[in-house]
């Protein structure tokens, strides 16, 4: 393979991975040689290419193996003139809403903040009265009691409207205290961005200096062991300070795996509280604060009796989809102008409703798609890496995310307890397949319409 063709197949992952993945993790590839069907590239760390390994190798295959060149394995030697690197990364953050920037060299900035996550907004039942009460607690910034606060629960259940309430609460109460609020995902990439650019004297002095961190979806610095490790040493000098650390994850902190156990053991120091799945009444609750809400806009906003409890029944217990379907059926029935009533709600959200009612199962997709492709189930769930068995696995995680209301985590968790950016990634892959891949796209398809059936 030439360079050049190289730079063609680069740009035709930029439309799969995106600008930001993009900059920070294909563009710094360096192509050196193609031998014995292995094609390896330069990196500038070891971490780096354990980074591209691990998220991007399926990917890279693919797209050497599409245009022709026949590659079994991608390889990443860290290059002796890395010091050397082209053009740094750009900075994949939005500027912050309102954030104090802790400015050595202009880089550590919050993640922007949303607006309508605030405690006002917040409706809490039973469900999440505990972690609601907790997170009132930190808000106020007392002396530090627990620390960390460790949010945690299934995905949309409001873990991150609970952190940003807490960073809008701290600094309207104590505009003085450094708050920084970023997701673990954040924190791994301005750690990389340091080990990069060699300044890991300012990554550390600038976490240290904050008074309260907030890092969010903690489960993914799992199994990436330079993060983790640099994250357990800014939690304890941080600790050691009195400071307040506020992690979210979405289980546990003993049920996250492949984190080390020193790490999981300073998570468990602290406070744990979970949200736990909705009940009826918290939803019905959370539909009628969002009516209100949107009244304030649309005072002609009429609403038939019954249609909010019977959306309370039907819609799972995410209370992010619960909100898309309200909204949609908002946008639905202004356009049409017509009363929101019960024909309407069924009209609009006939795919959500199903979607709630058929109810099909991960185990079901699993053994499908098993049938189908003429493998063991075993071999769907286990680890086995070979095509025979990652192409069906990756088809089956695709209908499981497209027809379950399952999260990605728990998802994976399903399939042998894979991380969720492998599911993501196999999620994404069966999308771009589709388009590229006329067999691909009639597998699905078949085994959508028997699933469905
Ligand atoms: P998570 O971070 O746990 O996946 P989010 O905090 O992003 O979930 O919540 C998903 C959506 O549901 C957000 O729009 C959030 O405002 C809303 N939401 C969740 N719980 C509540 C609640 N108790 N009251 C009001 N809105 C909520
Ligand atoms: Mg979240």
């Amino acid at each position: 393979m030439t360079q050049e063709k190289w730079g063609q197949l680069r740009q035709r992952l930029l439309k799969t991975v995106g600008q930001n993945n993009y900059t920070t993790w294909i563009e710094p590839l360096e192509f050196s040689v193609l031998r014995d069907g292995v094609a390896v590239f330069k990196v500038p760390t070891n971490f780096f290419g354990n980074y591209v390994s691990q998220n991007f190798a399926d990917l890279i295959l693919y797209e050497l193996n599409n245009a022709g060149e026949a590659v079994q394995r991608l390889t990443f030697k860290v290059s002796a003139n890395s010091v050397e690197r082209p053009t740094p990364p750009a900075n994949p953050t939005p500027k912050p809403v309102q954030s104090k920037q802790i400015d050595a060299v202009g880089e550590l900035q919050a993640a922007p903040l949303d607006a309508r996550f605030t405690f006002d907004t917040f409706v809490v039942g039973k469900p999440n009265e505990l972690a609601h009460a907790a997170a009132r607690r930190v808000s106020e910034g007392g002396p530090v009691t627990f620390n960390p606060l460790f949010l945690y629960g299934g995905v949309g259940l409001g873990k991150t409207h609970l952190m940003h309430a807490i960073a809008w609460e701290l600094r309207a109460r104590q505009p003085e205290l450094n708050v920084l609020y970023l997701s673990a995902e954040q924190f791994m990439y301005r750690f990389v961005q340091a080990l990069r650019e060699r300044k890991m004297m300012d990554f550390k002095h600038l976490f240290r200096s904050v008074d309260v961190l907030m890092v969010d979806d903690v489960q993914f610095i799992a199994g990436k062991d330079s993060t983790q490790e640099e994250f357990f040493h800014t939690f304890n000098a941080l600790v050691d300070q009195h400071k307040q650390i506020i992690i979210s994850a979405d289980r546990a902190p003993n049920e996250i795996k492949d984190l080390e156990d020193r790490v999981q053991s300073r998570l468990q120091c602290g406070l744990i509280v979970d949200l736990h799945p909705t009940d009826y009444e918290l939803r019905l609750g959370i539909l009628q604060t969002k009516v209100e809400q949107y009244r304030a806009t649309y005072p002609g906003l009429h609403l038939a009796d019954g249609v909010l409890e019977f959306l309370a029944q039907r819609i799972s217990t995410n209370v992010r989809v619960l909100e898309g379907a309200l909204t949609r059926l908002f946008a639905f029935a202004s356009l049409v102008g017509r009363e929101i009533d019960m024909e309407l709600t069924q009209d609009c959200l006939a795919d959500v409703l199903r979607m709630s009612e058929r109810k099909i199962t991960v185990e079901e997709i699993q053994r499908q798609v098993s049938d189908y492709y003429n493998i063991r189930m075993s071999d769907i769930i286990g680890p086995k890496r070979l095509r025979t068995f990652a192409r069906p696995r990756q088809v089956a995680m695709y209908l499981c995310k497209q027809l379950t209301s399952r999260s990605l985590p728990e998802i994976g968790r399903r399939f042998g307890g894979r991380d969720h950016t492998t599911v993501m990634h196999g999620v994404k892959r069966i999308e771009e397949l589709k388009l590229t891949d006329g067999q691909i796209a009639e597998d699905v398809e078949m085994l959508r319409r028997a699933l469905e059936a």
